[in-house]
């Protein structure tokens, strides 16, 4: 989960890039994982529990992106697909089945800094499929996914930085998930659906959605035979059976097909937007279905006391298994879901912006472009949406204020009110047309 929870958070983890002036060199370097053992043959909790204690311990130093931590986490992680005996959707990895790099999808990304200076790293998505059994269905795909990569010994998006650099191990966020996903892999690999599943982890999701959005971007199967995404994060602290949906609203069908699933009669709080702090936004942005599980923020949320021995380990197999009956009757149905999107929420969460001016844009984390900020979306409903904004417009400038990045633009609707009619000149498609939009600004959560 990123930084901030928040309905407007995939714009509010790039704003905490801005408190951030440390860099961060690349690095390929691996170190070997193959000391852990692989948890084959256990029952569901215990496998659960086996994979959240090696992933959340300390050898991989709180798996930041792009640091040999997070590296190794890939690498293990490649491994338990090889021990489930997933497909590899990568032929060209120069290996046969049950080969553990088939499974790494390699990507590099670009920060930029608020100094100006920008810094590159590698790191890897990881993705492997669970075939379908219906001869047709087959070809298409329900996503199911998770972030491993957590916050290392980075003080920068920690709730503790008085502690240093001391490892955040991330046990619920999100080695949870990836144990979710891995249980799912499992059952699913035992008794497949008619569509196929592909399975994936992501790395970059804290520094703002980055492995999912190129997973997204350079799909290791085609984009349009995505049928639906589930995402699990933090999914380890259930209390009083308590269960948090996100993305109830992106089909039309799917509310009623989560709420017929609970047949364990789990306490759902279902909510209908599909964006938010975590990687199933980057699919909802590509228009398709999505579901968020969660299990809520707690005490130890990106502190370096998210440890293993605190996750809820049966009140996770019980999100698992109302997620497998969510994704089965998905997997199953004959025709795809509707997808259906949901208009912004009129009131957001408080924050500290809370009442100030409201613009309703979706930074592209992953774009890397230095002269304008570049957007993945525009929230349904909101300013941007009405004035004629769109993904993949680059946005130069704002209200008369030259923009080259994300902190210009957050400095600049800064200087504005609710109310405030402004121009905004963007760049828009490969001619790079210059076109100025009149946007009238609202009021943020209210
Ligand atoms: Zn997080």
């Amino acid at each position: 989960m990123t930084s901030i929870f928040s309905r407007r958070a995939v714009f509010a983890s790039a704003a905490a890039l801005i408190v951030s002036a440390a860099c961060r060199s690349a690095t390929t370097a691996t170190t070997t994982t193959s000391a852990f053992p692989i948890p084959e043959g256990l029952p569901d909790s215990a496998m659960i529990r086996a994979d959240i204690e090696i992933l959340a311990s300390s050898k991989f130093e709180g798996r930041e992106t792009g640091t040999p931590g997070n590296d190794s986490a890939a690498e293990y992680l490649s491994r338990r697909y090889a021990s489930l005996k997933l497909e590899s959707p990568n032929p060209l990895a120069g290996c046969g089945a049950g080969c553990a790099r088939g499974y790494l999808l390699p990507f590099t990304g670009r920060e930029s800094h608020r100094d100006g200076q920008t810094t590159s790293y590698a790191s890897n998505n990881v993705a492997g499929i669970v075939r379908g059994n219906d001869p047709t269905l087959r070809d298409e795909y329900i996503v199911i996914g998770a972030h491993f990569d957590h916050l290392g010994r980075s003080p920068r998006f920690a709730m503790d930085p008085a502690a240093g650099d001391a490892i955040r191990n991330g046990a619920d966020d999100n080695a949870s998930g990836s144990a979710a996903v891995l249980a799912l892999a499992r059952r699913f690999a035992q008794r497949p659906a008619r569509r196929s599943i592909l399975v994936t982890h992501f790395s970059g999701e804290e520094l703002g959605l980055i492995g999912s959005a190129r997973l997204v971007e350079s799909p290791p199967v085609p984009k349009s035979a995505m049928a639906a995404m589930v995402n699990f994060d933090m999914v380890g602290r259930m209390r009083d059976d308590k269960l948090i949906v996100y993305g109830v609203g992106t089909a039309r069908e799917m509310r009623g097909l989560v709420d017929s699933s609970n047949t364990a009669g789990l306490r759902l709080s279902p909510v209908p937007d599909g964006t938010g702090p975590s990687d199933h936004a980057s699919f909802y942005l590509k228009d398709m279905p999505v579901l968020h599980f969660f299990t809520d923020t707690h005490e130890d949320y990106h502190r370096a006391t998210d440890d293993a021995d605190k996750i809820n380990v049966p009140g996770e197999v019980k999100v698992v298994d109302l997620a497998e009956r969510i994704i089965r009757r998905i997997a199953d149905r004959p025709t795809r879901l509707t997808f259906t999107k949901v208009a912004a929420p009129t009131r957001t969460v408080a924050s500290p912006g809370g009442g100030g001016a409201y613009f309703g844009s979706i930074p592209d984390m992953a774009s890397g472009d230095e002269n304008g900020m570049r957007l993945s979306g525009v929230s349904p409903g909101g300013p941007a949406e009405k004035a004629g904004l769109k993904g993949g417009d680059l946005i130069v400038e704002f209200g008369g204020r030259a923009i080259k990045n994300i902190y210009d633009y957050t400095d600049a609707i800064g200087a504005f009110k609710p109310g405030d009619e402004i121009s905004v000149v963007v760049l828009r498609g490969p001619q790079k047309e210059r076109l100025s939009i009149k946007v009238t600004l609202a009021r943020r959560g209210g």
